[in-house]
C-alpha cells in the first residue's frame, strides 16, 4: 500500500468537487481529488443539458438561496475563462388556472428577495409574444431573464482541467473505503492507497452521507431519488427558446421543457422514485412526462426522441446545502445535499467552500493561478475519444 501527502484531500469528482478544486487551487496547498468511477463527471449526462437556474425557487435565508443567485451571476465569467458553452436563454415558470396567480407572485416575491435581478410576470398576450408555443391553457407566467443552460459534463470537465493545470492530483478510480484520523491528520483507504490529507472536504454526491458518517458521530442521511428525462433531437430544438417550467402543483412536481446548448430540447423529469440505486429511464415514467409537458407547450415532436437518460438527485433530510465543518471532526468539510440547483449553484460553492478551507488551513493564494482554459468547439456532442483528445478528463 502506497502512502501519498497532502494538504487537502476533495473526495468526489462531480461538478461540486471539482469546482472546490479549481477553487482551492488558487492557494498555495498540495491537493488531491479522488475519484471512484473511471471518468470525472460520471454521474453527468453527457450529451444532456441543464438549466443554470435564476434562483427565485429557494427559501430566503438559505444557503440554496444564496449560493444558486450567486452562482448564476458568476457563470459568464467562468464560461469565459473555461471556455465551456453558456447561454442566458431565460426561464418562464407558468400556471394553469387564474386562481395560480397568486402563487406566481409569492414566487416573484420570494425571488426578489432572493436577489434574482429582472423578474416578470407575463399575461397570456405576452406569454404568446415570448413563447408561441405555449400552450392557451396558461393565463400568466414568471419570467426570470437571468435563467442560462450548460452542458454539465462540458463544464464539470472544464473545472477539472483548470484545477489540474493549477496543481490538483486527480486520482481515478479510487474508491475511498475508509477514512481515520491519526495524529491530526485524516488517512483515506481507498483501493490500496492511503491518502493523507489535514483537510478533507466531502464532495461525494448521494454517498456523502457514506463519507460524513466515516468520521463523524453526528450521522447524515441522504436519500436518491431517480429522475428521468427524454432528449428530443435537434430539428425539436428550436421549439421553445427559454427553459420553460410548470408551477408544481395538482400536476406534481412539474415538468421541463427546454432547449440544450447542443441545440437538442430537453423533456423531464418524470415522476421521481425514492431509494432507486439503478439509472435506466423508465417507459412509464416518461409517458407521464409527455403527457405533463403538453399543458405548457403544443405541438412538441415527440416522434423526434434521441434519448433518454436518468439520473440519481441527493436529496438531504435537512432541505439545504450542507456547506460546513463536521461539528465533531475538526478539518473535515461537508458540500453534501446538492439537490436540484447544485450545479447552477457550484461556482459559488467552490468558493464558498474554498475560503473556508484555506482559512482554516491558513492558506495563502498562490501569485500564479492560471484561470483559463482552452475548450473545444462541439465538447459535448463529440465522441468520449474525441473529448479526451480535446483534453476532456
Ligand atoms: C437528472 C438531473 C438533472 C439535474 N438538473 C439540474 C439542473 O438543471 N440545474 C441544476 O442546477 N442542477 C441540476 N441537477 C442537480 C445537480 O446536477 C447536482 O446538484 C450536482 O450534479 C451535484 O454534484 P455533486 O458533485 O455534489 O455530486 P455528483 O455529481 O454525484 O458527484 C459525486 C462524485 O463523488 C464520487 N464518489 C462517491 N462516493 C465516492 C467514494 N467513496 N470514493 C470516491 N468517489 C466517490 C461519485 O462517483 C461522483 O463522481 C440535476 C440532477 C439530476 C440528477
Amino acid at each position: 500500500m502506497g502512502t501519498k501527502n497532502y494538504d487537502a484531500a476533495i473526495i468526489g469528482g462531480g461538478v461540486v468537487g471539482c469546482a472546490v478544486a479549481r477553487e482551492l487551487s488558487r492557494y498555495d496547498l498540495r491537493i488531491c481529488l479522488i475519484e471512484k468511477e473511471k471518468e470525472i463527471g460520471s454521474g453527468m449526462p453527457r450529451a444532456g443539458s441543464a438549466v443554470v437556474h435564476a434562483g427565485f425557487d429557494a427559501v430566503p435565508g438559505t444557503l440554496k438561496a444564496r449560493l444558486n443567485v450567486l452562482g448564476n451571476k458568476m457563470m459568464d465569467q467562468l464560461a469565459e475563462e473555461l471556455d465551456f458553452d453558456f447561454i442566458r436563454n431565460g426561464a418562464i415558470v407558468l400556471c394553469f388556472d387564474d386562481s395560480d396567480v397568486i402563487r406566481l407572485l409569492e414566487l416573484h416575491d420570494r425571488g426578489k428577495m432572493n436577489g434574482v435581478p429582472g423578474l416578470k410576470l407575463l399575461d397570456r398576450k405576452k406569454l404568446g409574444r415570448r413563447e408561441p408555443n405555449i400552450t392557451k391553457k396558461s393565463p400568466y407566467g414568471l419570467y426570470a431573464p437571468t435563467g442560462g443552460i450548460v452542458c454539465p459534463f462540458e463544464m464539470t470537465a472544464a473545472l477539472a482541467e483548470s484545477a489540474s493545470v493549477n496543481g490538483v492530483e486527480f486520482m481515478r478510480n479510487t474508491e475511498v473505503s475508509e477514512i481515520r484520523k491519526e495524529d491530526g491528520v485524516y488517512c483515506i483507504s481507498a483501493d490500496g492507497e492511503e491518502i493523507r490529507a489535514k483537510y478533507v472536504v466531502n464532495a461525494a454526491g448521494i454517498y456523502a452521507d457514506k463519507i460524513h458518517n466515516m468520521v463523524s458521530a453526528r450521522t447524515l442521511h441522504i436519500t436518491p431519488r431517480r429522475v428521468e428525462y427524454c432528449l428530443l433531437d435537434q430539428e425539436a430544438g428550436t421549439h421553445v427558446t427559454s427553459a420553460i417550467f410548470q408551477l408544481p402543483g395538482a400536476y406534481g412536481r412539474g415538468i421541463l421543457v427546454s432547449p440544450t446548448v447542443q441545440g437538442n430540447l430537453l423533456v423531464g423529469p418524470a415522476a421521481d422514485q425514492e431509494e432507486q440505486a439503478d439509472t435506466a429511464a423508465g417507459a412509464a415514467g416518461l409517458a407521464e412526462a409527455y403527457g405533463k409537458s403538453l399543458w405548457s407547450v403544443d405541438g412538441i415532436p415527440f416522434h423526434k426522441a434521441a434519448a433518454s437518460f436518468s439520473r440519481l438527485e441527493a436529496y438531504e433530510d435537512k432541505d439545504d446545502f450542507i456547506l460546513e465543518e463536521a461539528e465533531d471532526a475538526e478539518g473535515f468539510f461537508d458540500a453534501a445535499g446538492m439537490e436540484s440547483t447544485g450545479l447552477s449553484s457550484a461556482p459559488a460553492i467552490g468558493a464558498y467552500m474554498a475560503e473556508m478551507v484555506a482559512k482554516k488551513a491558513d492558506a495563502a493564494k498562490k501569485e500564479h493561478f492560471r484561470p483559463g482554459r482552452k475548450g473545444f468547439a462541439g465538447f459535448a456532442a463529440a465522441g468520449r475519444e474525441e473529448q479526451k483528445e480535446g483534453g476532456g478528463l
